[in-house]
């Protein structure tokens, strides 16, 4: 506990002669002239869980390295979602995380026989966890054997298959929501309302950057390298977390985009899809985002953001289970003490609810829709060497 307490401390950084207390939000903060440290806002939930029946049931399609290392194990925090079904091409692995997971073998599908879903009234909602030149087909034919859909980031290569997942959606009169966890986060959503709330002034730029080595001896990282399946290169992949990251701390979009593009020449990665990328969003209120996207660095998912009367930055930004954010005013700095949420769970419950109570999911298929939009003007910024208009969505 007191080690707790020390680590706390040291990580408190005053930058000058404090003011006195500043904004606690709803979450804990350490400043110069707290008396304590104060505890996390976390309140265990008031409500008794809802009974295992009365969860919806999901059927998580694809069994790669992110659906089996964060999806699948998320289910037991989850509150309003069960894993029910599992569609796989691979039948002894399958069985194998079925056994793992509770799952009946009855409800493993594979990707011929995956339509008859249908018939399967255990299933409510499918979670799409393919390479991203996928997501449309399973989509549409998922909701087409109605079914509502979560779908994996990016939501798909182009605009029109985007287009044709949401119209699919809605002639099967199902939800469709786009897995975009970060704003399920409890860190990022506090970063939001501070943002939002304008406890930094008037906003005026922020900086955003994600970037990682991609690996061609890891399986996941295979299909990456190639356009078709892929979509695009570490922008599709990783870079889209910096384009959400300043649409939804602003809470605007973007009316104006200009890029740049580099990849390592003779380097086999990039053959088909790019290294870096880097771009400068402009937003109506006259927020310049300037961000960064690479396979070609280690590790880097983080963002800044300043305004007339401080500043935040939250580093990590987007990693599963590990954030930190420190927020700078007048001349003190503080780290707000926030208590970690396993993301997947609150993102797949949210879709739950949303379909219990027949809402649209904060994050619809039009989200998606607008990133791809935007990751495209952000090529053709690249490629034409123009600042290119992206007005509004349609
Ligand atoms: P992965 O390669 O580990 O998993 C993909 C799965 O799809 C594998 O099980 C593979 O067998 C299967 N598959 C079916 N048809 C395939 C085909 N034709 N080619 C290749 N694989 C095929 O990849 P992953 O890292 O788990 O990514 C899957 C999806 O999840 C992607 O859309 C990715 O963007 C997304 N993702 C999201 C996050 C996040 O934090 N939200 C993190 C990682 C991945």
């Amino acid at each position: 506990m007191l080690n707790a307490v020390k680590n706390l401390l040291t990580r408190r950084q005053i930058i000058g002669s404090g003011m006195g207390i500043l904004g606690v939000g709803v979450a804990g903060v350490v400043t110069r002239n707290s008396p304590a440290i104060a505890q996390p806002a976390y309140k265990p939930a008031k409500e008794p869980p809802i009974p295992d029946e009365k969860k919806l049931g999901w059927a998580v399609v694809g069994l790669g390295k992110f659906a089996t290392q964060q999806i699948i194990p998320s289910f037991s925090q989850c509150k309003q979602s069960k894993l029910v079904a599992l569609v796989s091409g691979d039948r002894a692995k399958a069985e194998n995380y079925a056994r793992q997971y509770n799952v009946n073998p009855k409800n493993i599908y594979n990707y011929e026989n995956y339509d008859s879903l249908r018939n399967n009234p255990e299933v409510d909602i499918i979670y799409i966890v393919l390479p991203n030149g996928l997501h449309a087909e399973y989509t549409i034919r998922g909701a087409q054997a109605g079914k509502h859909i979560l779908c994996e980031k990016p939501m798909a290569n182009t605009v029109e298959e985007c287009q044709a997942m949401i119209a699919a959606c809605n002639q099967a009169n199902r939800k469709l929501m786009i897995a975009y966890r970060a704003q399920y986060e409890p860190f990022n959503l506090e970063a939001i309302a501070i943002a939002q709330k304008k406890q930094l002034g008037q906003l005026k730029a922020i900086v955003a950057d994600h970037g990682r080595n991609l690996d061609p001896k890891d399986p996941a990282d295979v299909w990456r390298m190639n356009k078709k399946l892929a979509g695009g290169g570490s922008l599709f992949d990783i870079g889209i977390y910096s384009l959400q990251a300043a649409r939804y701390i602003t809470g605007e979009e973007p009316t104006e985009v200009c890029a740049m593009t580099y990849s390592t020449p003779n380097d086999p990665r990039f053959k088909e899809v790019e290294e870096n990328v880097n771009f400068i969003l402009r937003f109506p209120s006259g927020v310049l985002a300037n961000c960064t996207s690479s396979y070609g660095y280690s590790s880097t998912k983080r963002f800044q953001v300043f305004g007339s009367n401080g500043t935040l930055e939250l580093d990590p930004a987007t990693d599963y289970y590990r954030h930190q954010l420190t927020v700078k005013r007048e001349k003190v700095q503080e780290e707000r003490q926030i208590q970690e949420q396993n993301q997947f769970a609150l993102e797949m419950d949210h879709l739950s609810e949303s379909v219990m109570q027949d809402r649209q999911p904060k994050t619809p298929g039009e989200e998606g829709l607008q990133d791809v939009r935007l990751m495209l003007a952000i090529y053709e910024a690249a490629r034409t060497g123009r600042t290119i208009s992206v007005d509004s969505r349609e």
